[in-house]
């Protein structure tokens, strides 16, 4: 069967980068913007131009730079942002400006305070002018699940008069339920040229932002709007590879195809979640610490057996390093750097002794070294060492974010020795010779 084609718009840098603690630099959102590249994601939403400098200039920066997906910059539905978008976006190979004016009474009344008429040929004229700079026009009516209906409809087909080329429908507060939403959806599209693309942007308030993306999807819209690990304002956006993974792994009910090359989805997360300095929650789907530990745990036997006993997709598939060989005490220096270069990293001799030294005493304290343990011993080693002689990162997996202290109790009960320590007898890795250390995986 025919699958349609979903455009993933990842918001990451823009809705998600708006949520408390998470703001990045230009630099930080430039590496991201790599990733989410390498990803494969279909647009990148890089920015608010007109919100900051620092926000004009990264999204100049990834605009300039990163030429196969769509970058999009936001604006409010007036020319001095629309402009400052242009101006931002101007050098992308494929640039799109995100016009958005709420439509909501709620809105209109008290946040606006202008008419149902004005929001409408505000909403055209921007459109207007965002169309006369920029061929791509993404036109959002913000708070569209809380706008009376007939209305909505009557923006939707101005601005789409007015040259938009997707019409995207937020559900900016995370209000709607999933096939309500559908519902909307399914209205929308029966009222707007083929040509138009329906897009979905939900927020996850009341924990619906995937399932309403995927309502929206099976009603026809043909584009997600997204985060990684679903970070965004209040309780965060719907998460990219949540979505991208019910697809995947339900080709039955879900018959859609995406560009997301799956494999980058682990990576990705724990980039960001470097550069932002904010854990994934380790139950999150996909991307969260435990959302494949039965490998480890209480479902071992089954999974040694069959894996589909307990798997419905394999960590390897979505980036994650195999985790059924777990690292104790008596892992060797080789597993340890081929897990190291399995989370990004590469290290010479020296750097893997000292790491070495600092897992084994680790591990004689607790009994399995996991990744984020073992992430954590690579940061502590880094910031020690400065990043010159740190390891060398590969295709940016991971960040440079020094652990923050409180977060880690490696980091407070857990010094890591340095060289001078080398002969010290409470570093019992001296004794290891690197011939032996090789086969001694735990399962
Ligand atoms: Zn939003």
């Amino acid at each position: 069967m025919e699958r349609a084609r979903i455009t993933v718009f990842d918001t990451t840098l823009r809705d998600g980068e708006q949520s408390p603690g998470c703001s990045l630099n230009v630099q930080e959102k430039l590496r991201l913007a790599h990733q989410l590249d390498r990803l494969g994601v279909d647009v990148i939403e890089a920015g608010f131009p007109i919100a900051s400098e620092g926000d004009f200039a990264a999204v100049q920066a990834i605009a300039g730079t990163i030429r196969r997906p769509i970058i999009a910059g936001l604006a409010r539905a007036c020319s001095p942002d629309i402009e400052r978008a242009w101006q931002a976006l101007k050098s992308a190979a494929r640039p799109r400006i995100h016009v958005f004016l709420a439509t909501s009474e709620i809105h209109l009344q008290y946040k606006l305070k202008i008419s149902r008429q004005q929001c409408l040929e505000q909403a055209r004229d921007s459109v207007r002018l965002a169309k006369s700079l920029c061929a791509d026009v993404e036109f959002s009516p913000e708070d569209a699940t809380r706008t009376d209906h007939e209305f909505l409809y009557r923006v939707l087909e101005a601005v789409v008069e007015a040259g938009a080329t997707t019409l995207n429908i937020p559900d900016t507060v995370g209000y709607s339920m999933p096939e309500e939403f559908g519902e909307l959806i399914r209205n929308i599209r029966q009222r707007v040229p083929d040509s138009v693309t329906i897009s979905a942007h939900c927020h996850n308030d009341l924990g619906l932002a995937v399932a309403n993306s995927l309502a929206a999807i099976a009603a026809g819209a043909r584009q997600v709007e997204c985060t990684m690990n679903g970070i965004g304002e209040r309780a965060g956006n719907a998460s990219l590879e949540e979505i991208v993974m019910a697809m995947r792994v339900r080709p039955d009910r879900y018959p859609y195809e995406t560009g997301v090359i799956a494999d980058q989805l682990f990576p990705s997360s724990q980039l960001l979640s470097d550069l932002t300095g904010s854990a994934v929650q380790a139950n999150k789907a996909i991307t969260g610490r435990n959302a494949f530990a039965h490998e480890a745990g209480i479902h071992q036997d089954g999974m040694l057996k069959n894996p589909l006993t307990y798997e419905i997709m394999t960590p390897q598939s979505v980036g994650v390093p195999d985790s059924t060989l777990v690292l104790g005490k008596h892992s060797g220096r080789h597993a340890l750097g081929l897990r190291c270069e399995q989370l990004g990293f590469q290290f010479d001799r020296r750097e893997l002794d000292e790491i070495y030294r600092a897992f084994v005493v680790l591990a004689d304290k607790i009994k399995h070294v996991e990744e984020h343990h073992l992430l954590e011993l690579i940061q502590i080693h880094r910031s020690q060492e400065g990043r010159s002689t740190a390891g060398r990162i590969l295709q940016g997996h991971v960040g440079t974010t020094p652990v923050v202290a409180g977060q880690s109790y490696i980091h407070t009960s857990m010094p890591v020795p340095h060289a001078a320590e080398h002969n010290s007898p409470l570093h019992p890795a001296i004794d290891h010779h690197a011939d032996q250390e090789d086969y001694l995986w735990g399962v």
